[in-house]
């Protein structure tokens, strides 16, 4: 066993490619693999996404999308974020599609233009002359994932401000919008954290038919007897009342296991333990109901334990923990799963 082993799972995202695309009745469904796929590999995950359904992949940066180009040659990419004037050039000669936010519409790429019907960040109020370059027409949901009255007011501007365009592709749907919002889907979604298992709304992504697809395993480095009175971990955080066994797991939030994980759990032989101390750069602490071998799987996501439980007792949400989960080989193991 590795110190940190991720495994990914391209069977379950291809299962969650499809379930979406099932919900979509119609609409094209667009991956969206930035942040090297939320943390799980945008190439093995935008591979799979589109051999599964997708037919395009987009991604915040000109950069990533580079990336992707070299690995996939043919595939339609498109980058969401702002791109600097500098890196038009390489956009085109990459045949990468770019969202704009105002009048300045670069030449001889494909562009889609941005409304902001109600998210305050990039894009115009109202749709600038559109010329030959222009193939899409998008805009992006504030609260697709709980407040569904001001995503269909934002839906509403959409729609007068495209009323009578032709010959463009129309998307508005993040992963929140195309699970509960079909009046949002037009012409095509563009899905991230679903495609990855889990879920928008930040509860058990089994509810919408989706399947995780990264596991996060470990081991037990050491197991010692902490006897009344001694603690574990920078601050003594943890001071043991009574004769305590606690794991220690050789993982921290160098790894992505952030400092505010305290008191979550994570399986220690399958079964769950509470995180004890302070989590530091590279390890954490486990309290355990009694002594274990060296070498026992820790599990810190995948077998029914889900980054979601991690992201309510850290007081933020699953999508920036897994963007945060670093899978370099410097620091983990990372196993791709495909069947
Ligand atoms: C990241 C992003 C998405 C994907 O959102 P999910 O909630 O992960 O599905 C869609 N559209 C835009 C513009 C984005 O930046």
């Amino acid at each position: 066993m590795s110190r940190s082993e991720i495994t990914i799972d391209l069977g379950a995202l291809r299962r969650n490619v499809r379930r979406v695309l099932d919900v979509l009745e119609g609409a094209e469904l667009w991956a969206v693999v930035k942040a090297d796929g939320y943390g799980h590999g945008a190439l093995d995950c935008g591979r799979a996404a589109l051999q599964a359904g997708a037919t395009a992949l987009c991604v915040a940066t000109v950069g990533e999308a580079l990336a992707l180009r070299r690995d996939r040659p043919d595939a339609r990419l498109i980058v969401l974020g702002p791109t600097a004037a500098g890196d038009v050039a390489d956009a085109r000669e990459a045949r990468l599609e770019l969202v704009v936010g105002d009048e300045r519409i670069p030449e001889g790429v494909r562009v889609h233009v941005k409304l902001d019907t109600g998210m305050g960040r990039w894009g115009g109020a109202e749709l600038p002359a559109l010329g030959r370059e222009v193939v899409g027409v998008m805009a992006h949901l504030a609260t697709a994932d709980d407040d569904l009255d001001f995503a269909r007011r934002q839906l509403e501007r959409f729609r007068e401000a495209t009323a009578g365009l032709d010959g463009v592709t129309l998307h508005t749907a993040n992963s929140a919008a195309a699970l509960r919002l079909p009046e949002s889907h037009f012409d095509a979604v563009r899905c991230g954290i679903a495609l990855y298992g889990l879920s928008p709304f930040g509860g058990d992504p089994g509810a919408d038919g989706l399947e995780p697809v990264l596991g996060w395993e470990s081991e037990v480095g050491l197991c010692k007897l902490l006897r009344p009175g001694e603690s574990t971990g920078y601050g003594r955080r943890f001071v043991a009342r009574a004769d305590t066994w606690i794991g220690v797991v050789p993982v921290g939030y160098a790894d992505g296991f952030r400092r505010s994980l305290v008191g979550t759990e994570v399986l220690v032989g399958g079964r769950r333990c509470p995180v004890v101390g302070t989590i530091s750069m590279d390890a954490f602490a486990v309290a355990l109901e009694g002594p274990v071998e060296q070498g026992t799987t820790v599990t810190l996501v995948g077998g029914g334990l889900l980054l979601e439980e991690h992201a309510r007792v850290a007081g933020t949400i699953n999508y920036e923990l897994a963007c945060g989960i670093d899978s370099s080989p410097a620091r983990a193991v990372r196993a791709i799963m495909d069947g």
